[in-house]
């Protein structure tokens, strides 16, 4: 468990890519830097190959998976997610990771989970509200925007929040995914949680 709190380890001189192709790449790279972690924009293979973990923003994830496809990385990012490479997905960044959607583009399929696209309906398109993370002891504003709902959760991911018995933050070996946007929210802890705990986990089975 971390508290969000100063704790640094190696994962915290890894580079940080955050795929920039479409969506709020920026935000990211912004919660990163005020992090004190080192982040660069991923718009080619040969950036993604120097870095070391992989942030994919939330956005629009048919147009995200179109532009995969239009820079040829769509093998790169699998393979280098299948390899190991820690990935923080967040809302359609979730969508494209996933190994099934409701609709759309075929997704990456890196990750043992199914989502439905816009699955909370016209009436709360989007939404905020106070999410509570036991696991990590505190609770983020959870700003959901036509937001997905994950359907299935494989039994190597573990649920770490619910909004209304859906998971909405769920975690991998070397994985974490987020229906909702703390990008947006000026949120920075589970970037640290991703660092600090997801890629440091990393790291070490790799050594
Ligand atoms: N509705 C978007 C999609 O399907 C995801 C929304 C988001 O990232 N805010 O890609």
């Amino acid at each position: 468990m971390i508290d969000g709190g100063s704790e640094r380890s190696d994962a915290a001189d890894l580079l940080i890519g955050v795929l920039a192709l479409q969506g709020d790449f920026a935000e990211h790279l912004t919660i990163l830097e005020s992090c004190g972690y080192r982040g660069v924009a991923v718009r080619s293979n040969d950036a993604l190959e120097r870095a070391g973990a992989l942030i994919i923003p939330g956005g629009e994830s048919t147009t995200m998976l179109k532009l995969i496809e239009r820079f040829d990385m769509r093998e790169t990012i699998q393979k280098r997610i299948l390899g190991g490479m820690p990935v923080f997905g967040t809302c359609a960044g979730a969508i494209v990771l996933a190994e099934r959607v409701s609709d759309g583009e075929p997704p990456l399929g890196v990750l043992p989970l199914d989502i439905e696209r816009n699955a909370y309906g016209r009436q709360v398109d989007s939404f905020e509200s106070e999410i509570d993370v036991p696991e990590l002891g505190f609770a983020v504003r959870g700003v959901f925007i036509r937001a997905p709902v994950i359907k299935r959760l494989g039994a190597e991911m573990q649920p770490l929040a619910w909004w209304r018995d859906s998971p909405v933050l769920a975690r991998g070996a070397s994985s974490l995914v987020s229906t909702f946007h703390p990008e947006i929210a000026g949120e920075f802890r589970l970037h640290r949680y991703f660092v600090e705990d997801v890629c440091a986990a990393s790291l070490q089975t790799a050594t």
